[in-house]
């Protein structure tokens, strides 16, 4: 009867130990740059997040065990022949009326007022977002719309996106620049930061809003650490590592130091021309070894996701969607290549609650 009890109690003990390991402990998951917010924007639908059929959703983010994300807009400006389709006026009052039905809808999802809020929010198990702006070109030459944009919520602008505007244009001294006929110059290694542009900063260094450095090329990236000098936080949103995969878009190990230095983040992108240089798909498990370089090269605390999901992407293989399934697949591989329990919460969610706790 007792080596009964004992042989069910090992079983027991066993089934447990294995379904741990098999099923990692929740973990949370935060996004610093999430692009949902963008597809509800082109919908004009606030209540966008309850279709389970795209890869964000309100339920998605629930089961991925969301607690902080950067719903990021990005304003569709592929029809630039007519680069006036959106004016400011339109996205802040977008974003006044998310804001104002998530807070009567959905009791679970939370605008983050402030640090103080930020943790009560997570300490009821609430997810908390705040918005981000992708590129500067809606201010045009308008720099108060900063307070507004920081009134209806927006704490990241991403300072380039794609094209030249009056914030950050291509220098004198250079005649060629790439351009796609009928849009505004691209963005290259070349582009510089104006005087406009500096009077931004400026505005954004003194609202103490987060600087995104995803999408500049070299010399405005230096620029704006350079010209920041450590007060504000800098953030590479939507960034992985150029010596894996050699993206326009990508670190240089140089630029990750320095991202370090400054305290600042880099949120790993889930789209495939960033992750891996090859046609064949690539997956999570390449995904995880962007996150292992930078873990090495400068430590565990200065690296999360930063999805991009919805932002037009064209996602690796298992990351379709933003669910409990995604995440977990997450923490299995960065199991297998050999994280810590500690180390996988940090990145997945801890290091961005710690960074906006401490802006
Ligand atoms: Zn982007």
């Amino acid at each position: 009867m007792l080596l009964n009890y004992c042989f069910y109690v090992s079983i027991f003990w066993i089934l447990m130990i294995s379904s741990c390991r098999s099923i990692p402990q929740k973990v949370g998951f935060s996004d610093l740059h999430n692009s949902a917010i963008s597809r509800l924007f082109n919908q004009k639908n606030e209540a966008g997040l309850e279709d389970t059929t795209f890869t964000v959703s309100r339920l998605g983010i629930r089961k991925a065990g969301g607690q902080l994300f950067v719903f990021s807009l990005g304003v569709n400006r592929f029809d630039m022949q007519n680069p006036k389709t959106v004016d400011i006026s339109e996205v802040l009052q977008f974003l006044h009326n998310f804001r104002n039905y998530t807070a009567q809808n959905y009791p679970n999802l939370v605008f983050a007022e402030n640090k103080t809020h930020l943790r009560k929010i997570l300490q009821q198990g609430k997810t908390a977002y705040v918005f981000g702006l992708e590129g500067t070109y809606l201010l045009e030459n308008k720099i108060h719309y900063l307070d507004s944009l920081y009134t209806v919520g927006v704490r990241k602008i991403t300072f380039g996106h794609r094209f030249h505007n009056q914030f950050i244009s291509k220098p004198e001294s250079r005649n060629n620049s790439t351009s796609i006929k009928g849009f505004p110059e691209l963005l290259d290694d070349y582009s510089v930061i104006s005087d406009e542009g500096r009077k931004l900063l400026e505005k954004m260094i003194e609202k103490q809003m987060i600087i995104g450095v995803s999408h500049l090329g070299k010399t405005a990236f230096q620029e704006i650490l350079d010209f920041n000098q450590g007060r504000t936080k800098i953030v590479a949103g939507h960034s992985n590592v150029k010596k894996i995969c050699s993206s326009t878009r990508n670190l240089t190990d140089n630029q990750i130091r320095q991202i370090a230095e400054n305290k600042g983040l880099i949120g790993i992108c889930l789209h495939q021309p960033m992750v891996w240089n090859t046609k064949e798909k690539a997956d999570l498990q390449k995904v995880i070894r962007h996150v292992r370089h930078i873990c090495n090269l400068v430590g565990a605390k200065f690296v999360t996701f930063g999805t991009d999901f919805e932002g037009r992407i064209s996602p690796v293989k298992g990351a379709e969607k933003l669910n409990a399934n995604f995440v977990q697949n997450l923490v299995l591989e960065m199991q297998k290549q050999g994280f810590s329990h500690r180390e996988i919460r940090q990145i997945l969610s801890q290091n961005m609650i710690h960074f906006f706790l401490n802006l």
